[in-house]
Parts: C-alpha cells; structure tokens; sequence
C-alpha cells in the first residue's frame, strides 16, 4: 500500500559519492565546536580538553558544491568555516575510538556557513545557536570520497581561499578531538546511522563573505567545495 500524503513530501536531500552513479542519502549533520586550537584562540575561547562540542544542522540546509547562491538573510556577519566532514556508512552505538573507523564511509568537503551575528547574540544570551547555524544553504558539501581511496587521516592540509586568497590552512593533525575520538563520543549521546555526516570543526582564519565572493576549499586527497554568492 503506498503511503498517501497531503502535500508532496520533500525530496530526499543527498551528495555524489566521488567517481560512482548512486548517491549518498544525507540523514543528520552534526557538528563539532573548536576542534583546532587556534580558531578556539581567535574566537576568544580557552582552549581545552574537556569535552568534545556539538550543534547540528538540518539536511534541508544542503547547498551542493558549485552553486551560486543569495546572501543570508538576516545577518550582516556571515563568516565561512572550512570543514573536514566524515561521511557515516554503518550504526555505531557507544563505540570505543578503537572502532569508531568501521562506521565511515567516507570523507567530504564541506563549508559550515554561519550568521556571525546571530551567533554571537545566542551566545551572549545563553540561547540556542540554531538561527546562526542552521538555515538555507549553511551546510555547503563537496562529493564523498570513500575512506579507502582517501587513506588514512593525517597530515593532509585543509584549506579554503575567498576571492582567490588563502585564508584558512591547518594539518588535519591539528584537529584536537580526532575523528575517531569525536565518533566514539557523539555514539554515546546518539545512535549514529547511515547517512549521517559529521562536520569536525574549521581551523583559524574564518571571515566573513559578502554578495560577490566566491569560496573555495579543499583537504589534500578530496574533491574542492565551491560556492560563489550572487552580487
Ligand atoms: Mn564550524
């Protein structure tokens, strides 16, 4: 019996796995807070290893690598964040970091747009981060590139160059949660699942863009995220 609806569901929001026709079904985003040190420095922050950070955003909020798309409403301050984003391919419930790499996937690009501005307020305010985080088109991803063709995960250079000038560039191995850290932690809050993607922080050097710019950034091994913004 097919299911009978009153409106047209949406569409199943999902990206390109890198050189294969099936695409990758994005569920969840989940992100991970100050994950480099230096950009915890530049956002006045203390560094520290406490505890791992999260905020999420919805899959709606998918913009596909190549768009060209308006600038945010409601914000004066919307700041790039180039991420290294893990793709999750199977369950992974209170996994130890010892076996956290059997749930990936793969790995992608992705740019975690964000209303500064709002963002500041929320935190200000002690308010949720939700409407600096987690609107149209805040979650920019590349391809998926399989975890096997990408290797293992260690010095590669993630960068991001704005109107063609490098601003952001860290070795993964700055990240001070690493991926398999950051699985193990988020599989005890949450029943990781298939198509869920995790976006593990920027590394310093976020600024803000304005109508006109165009974005571009990649980690050694993966496809670039581009986006340009309409003038
Ligand atoms: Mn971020």
């Amino acid at each position: 019996m097919s299911l009978d609806f009153v409106f047209e569901p949406p569409q199943q929001p999902a990206i390109p796995v890198e050189g294969e026709g099936p695409l990758f079904p994005l569920r969840r985003i989940f992100c991970v807070g100050r994950n480099y040190a230096a950009h915890a420095i530049e956002m006045g922050n203390e560094v520290d290893r406490e505890a791992p950070f999260y905020f999420t955003k919805s899959a709606q909020c998918l913009c596909h690598t190549g768009s060209v798309i308006d600038y945010p409403v409601a914000t004066q301050d919307c700041h790039y964040e180039m991420e290294f984003c893990v793709a999750i391919g199977a369950e992974a419930r209170q996994v130890d970091p010892e076996a956290a790499m059997d749930a990936v996937f793969g790995y992608a690009c992705g740019i975690d747009l964000t209303r500064r501005d709002l963002q500041a307020v929320a935190k200000h305010l002690r308010r949720p981060w939700d409407v600096g985080k987690d609107f149209e088109n805040a979650a920019i991803l590349g391809p998926v590139t399989r975890k096997e063709a990408f290797g293992a995960i260690g010095a590669q250079t993630i960068w991001l160059e704005h109107d063609g000038a490098r601003v952001q560039a860290a070795p993964l191995s700055d990240m001070i949660w690493s991926v398999p850290e950051i699985i193990s932690d988020l599989s005890k809050l949450y029943t990781l699942l298939p198509g869920d993607l995790i976006m593990t922080g920027t590394p310093a050097g976020v600024g803000a863009v304005h109508p006109g710019s165009r974005l571009e950034g990649s980690v050694d091994g993966l496809v670039p995220v581009r986006v340009e913004f309409r003038a």
